[in-house]
């Protein structure tokens, strides 16, 4: 017998794919979602939810609340999109110049305005739970922290949200899998600026200079050896180096040169003590050539770590409306994302949910200019949402609540 809850989500898929694709056409960046916030507050009023808006300016938030007392779900999605000119040749395609739903975030917030409907529309679903869902629609993912602002701006309270999980699409998993793991699963994205100061000189005369362009060079590869020495080899972390400045002409040996990249790691301590080496090797290496190096540090998303009880959560959800075989194991990524935020208030997970389609061409990465997902994905993300809530609130003791 067919799960319900994937029952009731395949029969309102066309109403899915009409809202990401209607998202999809009109794609907003971080801070700038004002249509999609309105189209997101105004479904989750249609259906009765108690829905707030403004909340880290562009943020919505829809309570459903079973009337009983109880815990609360907190469910998350994303709505922004990226300043990319979309490269798709299809009727839904970005009708904003410059702008592009690459990272699914279109999909994130149908797939949550999926399972609002769903539970708002079958309350037989939730007789006799007591509690609340919180579904949180939030804006700026991308590299803006509008999480950290929901946070700030108290998203976690009033009903206070107890565990939390949140969903992004993988283009790397078929669509109709899920993919879960407990544990690290994205990484803290640092952004780090280097300026090492040398002497200039002619360049025919360099026994006058302290060349900063030799100094940046060993520096560069001093940070390379930063990660196979100092991290144990079944951590993870990255060290790029993204981009190097320096000079003006054949002749002239400059007087600076300044370096920029990124520190990826997914455990707190390593990043800690990445950021301690770097500036050690840096300094080092600087004061070796006679130079000096100002290491500028710039903290980003910390590492999101999927706590075990909202883990066993999406397990137990998925395998009820997908059968074990859809449901594996999740693939590490060095990307960051900003629920980390909400992870390191509330026990929280994210999954991934497949929307790749070979026999389509649906193969492309995030971030790509032909990003493009199998919409038979949708129902899938909102019947997880919704079948995760079912569970947590008929149970929450199992999940450690
Ligand atoms: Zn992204
Ligand atoms: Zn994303």
């Amino acid at each position: 017998m067919p799960n319900p809850v994937r029952a009731a989500a395949e029969a309102i898929k066309p109403w899915l794919v009409e809202t990401r694709r209607a998202i999809h056409m009109q794609p907003e960046l971080g801070y700038e979602e004002h249509e999609t916030a309105r189209r997101v507050a105004a479904a989750l009023a249609e259906w009765g939810l108690e829905v707030r808006t403004g909340i880290a300016r562009t943020g919505v938030v829809g309570v459903l609340r079973t009337g009983r007392p109880g815990p609360t779900l907190g469910i998350r999605a994303d709505m922004d999109a990226l300043p990319i000119e979309e490269a798709n040749d299809v009727p839904y395609r970005s009708r904003a110049a410059g702008k592009m739903h690459a990272c699914g975030h279109d999909a994130h917030t149908a797939m949550l305005l999926g399972a609002a409907r769903l539970l708002a529309q079958n309350p037989q679903w939730l007789e006799g739970c007591g509690g609340s869902v919180k579904f949180i629609f939030q804006p700026a993912e991308e590299g803006r922290a509008g999480g950290r602002l929901m946070v700030e701006e108290g998203v976690l309270e009033d009903p206070r949200v107890d565990l939390a999980i949140a969903a992004h699409v993988l283009p790397s998993l078929p669509a109709g899998t899920v993919g879960t793991r407990s544990g690290p699963v994205l990484a803290a994205s640092d952004k780090f600026n280097i300026k090492v100061r040398g002497k200039g000189s002619h360049a025919a005369q360099p026994h006058l200079s302290r060349d900063p362009i030799l100094v940046a060079a060993h520096i560069i590869t001093a940070l390379q050896a930063i990660v196979s020495r100092n991290v144990e080899p079944f951590d993870a972390a990255v060290v790029s180096v993204t981009r190097l400045e320096a000079g003006t002409a054949y002749n002239i040996i400059p007087e600076e040169a300044s370096l920029m990249g990124t520190l990826r790691t997914h455990r707190a301590e390593t990043r800690q003590a990445l950021k301690r080496r770097m500036e050690e090797t840096i300094r080092g290496v600087a004061s070796a050539f006679g130079a000096e190096a100002a290491f500028e540090f710039i903290p980003g998303y910390p590492p999101l770590v999927n706590s075990a009880q909202a883990t066993g959560l999406i397990e137990r959800a998925a395998r009820g409306v997908l059968g074990e075989e859809k449901v594996v194991e999740m693939p590490l990524s060095m990307g960051g994302e900003d629920f980390a935020y909400i992870a390191l208030e509330r026990p929280a997970a994210m999954f991934r949910v497949g929307v790749r389609n070979e026999a389509r061409g649906i193969v492309h990465g995030l971030h790509s200019n032909r990003f493009d997902l199998d919409e038979d994905a949708l129902p899938v993300g909102s019947a997880v949402f919704a079948q995760a809530a079912c569970a947590f609130l008929r149970d929450p003791r199992a999940f450690g609540v």
